[in-house]
């Protein structure tokens, strides 16, 4: 029989035995370090970042002359949205805040929002979804068995934003994502999460089978439209100064009295018993590895470092009880059902329809408007 050999990635905590089909070079580097160095040199040395957002915010704040606000901000009340508030008050410029309220967010999350605000004198807009329905689609995804629950959350949440800058007629938005804490994201443990077809899909196949109303949503053509049109620009700002977790983290705490979750998306208790109970449970994925191995590609913590937070037990078994049975009650399923689900065999998001087909089909209309024109 042959012996179960586990690579491990020279740099980071990837390994072929926590990642399903990994690659490594012949040093040794696992392909998501590769990605983690090509991205970065890609963005440039500092002095030609600092230039890009310097001329960005110049051309952001004349965007938004004569008008309220010359940007969207969306804040999840997590370290990286809290830092963009302060530093876009630090230079100059005029958010509108969104904050989007799926009615899981922890008391904290909202009581830090609700200072960083107050602080910086910004308005706070908070958009609630309709709970019912939604919570009829996070179901459905949990029967379902597909592994990216968060793709409902997160589509919503760009639906929002698309909608605000078309009424506000606002041209950017800042975006909190950045690759020194998030580059490194395996294959397969997320979806595209702006694909309304197959929420759609995997809603008709396992939700109540009642029409969604209100759930913010954007088709494949919409959604086409918008960008082609509206030309909304995300600036991923925290790629351009320097950042590190721990810097932002303290700025934050001194300035806001922000207080720590415990973990990166720990501001949702669904999140929170997403990544820490039904990611590792059913999917055996452990999102940490994927954050703790960003962390190290950007010089923030060492390996030693990492594998030590990985030895740490993702819930204390008391938590565990009481945030499942939170977790359970407010989405009105049994115990049993969903313990039964949690060993039941997982599905991919690709057994369910896709936009797959409609960017085939604009890709060919390319291809002819160009053979046409020429
Ligand atoms: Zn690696």
């Amino acid at each position: 029989m042959e012996h179960d050999h586990v690579t491990e990635c020279k740099r980071c905590i990837l390994t072929s035995k926590n990642v399903k089909n990994i690659t490594f070079d012949i040093d040794g580097i696992c392909e998501y370090c590769r990605y983690y160095d090509k991205v970065v040199s890609k963005l440039g040395y500092a002095t030609q970042k600092a230039l890009w957002i310097k001329n960005k915010i110049a051309e952001i704040k004349k965007s938004g002359e004569g008008n309220a606000y010359d940007c969207i901000l969306g804040v999840s009340g997590g370290i990286d949205s809290s830092y963009l508030a302060y530093w876009a008050k630090e230079n100059g410029l005029r958010p509108l805040i969104v904050h989007f309220d799926n009615g899981w967010n922890s008391e904290l999350a909202t009581e830090n929002i609700r200072n960083i605000c107050e602080k910086l004198n910004f308005e706070l807009n908070t958009h609630v979804i309709n709970w019912e329905e939604f919570k009829e689609l996070q179901l459905a995804y949990i029967k379902a068995g597909v592994i990216d629950i968060e793709a409902l959350t997160d589509h919503a949440i760009m639906t929002t934003i698309y909608k605000i800058a078309v009424k506000y007629r606002i041209k950017y938005t800042l975006n909190g994502f950045n690759f020194a804490t998030e580059a490194i994201m395996p294959r397969g443990w997320v979806f595209d999460k702006a694909d309304w077809e197959n929420i759609k899909d995997i809603y008709r196949k396992f939700g109540n089978g009642k029409t969604i109303k209100s759930f913010p949503h954007l088709n494949f053509y919409k959604r086409l439209y918008y960008h082609l049109f509206l030309k909304l620009e995300s600036i991923q700002v925290l790629n351009y100064i320097p950042y590190t977790k721990q810097m932002a983290k303290e700025i934050i705490t001194n300035r806001f009295s922000w207080r720590d979750y415990g973990g990166k998306h720990y501001e949702s208790v669904f999140t929170k018993f997403y990544q820490a109970y039904i990611l590792p449970t059913r999917f055996k994925v452990d999102k940490r590895l994927a954050h703790l191995s960003s962390l190290i590609c950007s010089g923030q913590i060492t390996k030693e470092e990492a594998l030590a937070e990985m030895n740490k037990p993702l819930y204390s078994e008391n938590d565990l009880k009481q945030e499942k049975e939170y977790v359970l009650k407010k989405l009105g399923m049994a115990e049993a059902e969903f313990d039964k689900l949690m060993s039941s065999p997982a599905r991919k998001h690709e057994d369910f329809k896709t936009e797959k087909i409609y960017w085939n089909r604009y890709f060919k209309l390319i291809k002819i408007l160009k053979l046409k024109f020429k």
